[in-house]
């Protein structure tokens, strides 16, 4: 069967002969992929400068947004059933017994750092025909979802962020219902960010570099975001356009961009760092004016990373919920389905929002 795979040291990324995955044992389960979704990070992976093969391997089976049909089961395996619709998480806790955080299944919080994450770092992804899998790391997802569920690995980003905000802002009497967002980036991030905010019920801004007339802005808009263009309003000027703010959403990883709109957030506010920045010269900041203002209005900046389980349920809810209000803005954030064989080309230069790679036949 053919896979798509970064060789590092040989700085190539091609389609690949791989043999077949032996029958599931256990709580293994065997999956059809049927999509995987690009991002960023692949980009990254497929340019040598993030991702690592698993060990003894030259090479790294690339794609971590996927879903998937179950094809056999295990002979332990309890939770699902051949022809589920399923999507796969992503992390897979390390083997340290002293990691708290991976022994309770949220190896999102690991502290050793020796976590794997499928696709990513050592372990192959799911651009590939067939893949083995634990039922354990598997969510059936809702028939009524199958043209968008590859769009819940990205979402669950935004869940696990939203997770992460409620728990911070536990420490204060704050109105959630009336929280303003304001998200940084339209990529398939800070959109799909902007989905989830807008279908929970938030007042949700989108800032990005798009022109105000542009497609994109035209798709945030459809999600019932306000759109504001960096070509109208210098990031200078933002805080005074859409200020106070309770929560920033940033998905653009460009520290200069998350650290320059820090002047909009109210007090109490909550900066929420999802990029990952390429290496960079070092920039200066105020940082002065932002620590005084961190202590004295108790503004919280936390990171976040990918993702638990419930995480990844809660994004199937907010996928559902979005369906049912919105669903051709929802189905807008694709912008193409491509055969594997073109996956090589999208790895390296994106088509649009959200390029997917299509591995079966309608
Ligand atoms: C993935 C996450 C992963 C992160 C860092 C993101 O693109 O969605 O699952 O943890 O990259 O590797």
């Amino acid at each position: 069967m053919r896979a798509l795979a970064v060789f590092p040291d040989r700085r190539t990324t091609d389609l690949i002969e791989v043999p077949e995955p032996p029958a599931p044992k256990g709580h293994e389960v065997l999956v059809r992929v049927h999509e995987v979704g690009i991002c960023g990070t692949d980009r990254d992976i497929a340019a040598f400068e993030y991702g690592q093969p698993p060990l003894g391997s030259d090479h790294l089976i690339l794609g971590h947004e996927a879903v998937a049909e179950v094809v056999e089961l295990g002979e332990d395996v309890t939770t699902l059933r051949v022809g589920d619709l399923v999507v796969p998480t992503v992390r897979r806790a390390c083997p340290d017994p002293e990691c708290r955080a991976c022994r309770v299944g949220r190896q999102d919080f690991c502290t050793t750092g020796e976590f794997t994450e499928r696709g990513i770092k050592r372990a192959h992804g799911y651009l590939s025909e067939l893949v083995l899998d634990d039922e354990h790391n598997l969510l059936a997802v809702p028939p009524q979802l199958t043209d968008v569920a590859v769009l819940i690995e990205p979402l669950s980003i935004a869940a696990k962020a939203a997770e992460q905000a409620q728990a911070v802002q536990e420490r204060l009497p704050w109105e959630k219902e009336k929280a303003r967002i304001l998200v940084l980036g339209a990529g398939p991030v800070g959109m799909l960010g902007a989905l989830a905010m807008t279908v929970t019920g938030f007042d949700t801004i989108v800032y990005s570099r798009e022109a105000e007339d542009s497609p994109r802005a035209d798709r945030v808009r459809e999600l019932g975001a306000t759109y504001v263009s960096t070509d109208q309003t210098s990031l200078a000027k933002l805080p005074a356009v859409v200020g106070p703010i309770d929560v920033i959403y940033e998905a653009v990883g460009v520290p200069s961009v998350a650290f320059g709109a820090i002047d909009a957030l109210s007090p109490n506010g909550l900066l929420i760092l999802t990029g990952i920045p390429a290496p960079a010269e070092p920039m200066p900041l105020p940082l002065d004016r932002i620590m005084k203002s961190m202590v004295l209005d108790n503004q919280a900046i936390i990171g976040t990373v990918n993702a638990s389980r419930s995480a990844f349920a809660m994004a199937v809810q907010r996928l559902e919920q979005a369906m049912y209000l919105i669903p051709y803005s929802v189905r807008g954030i694709i912008t193409k389905r491509l055969p594997l064989d073109a996956a090589p080309e999208v790895v390296l230069e994106p088509h649009g929002v959200k390029d997917i790679i299509r591995l079966v036949n309608a």
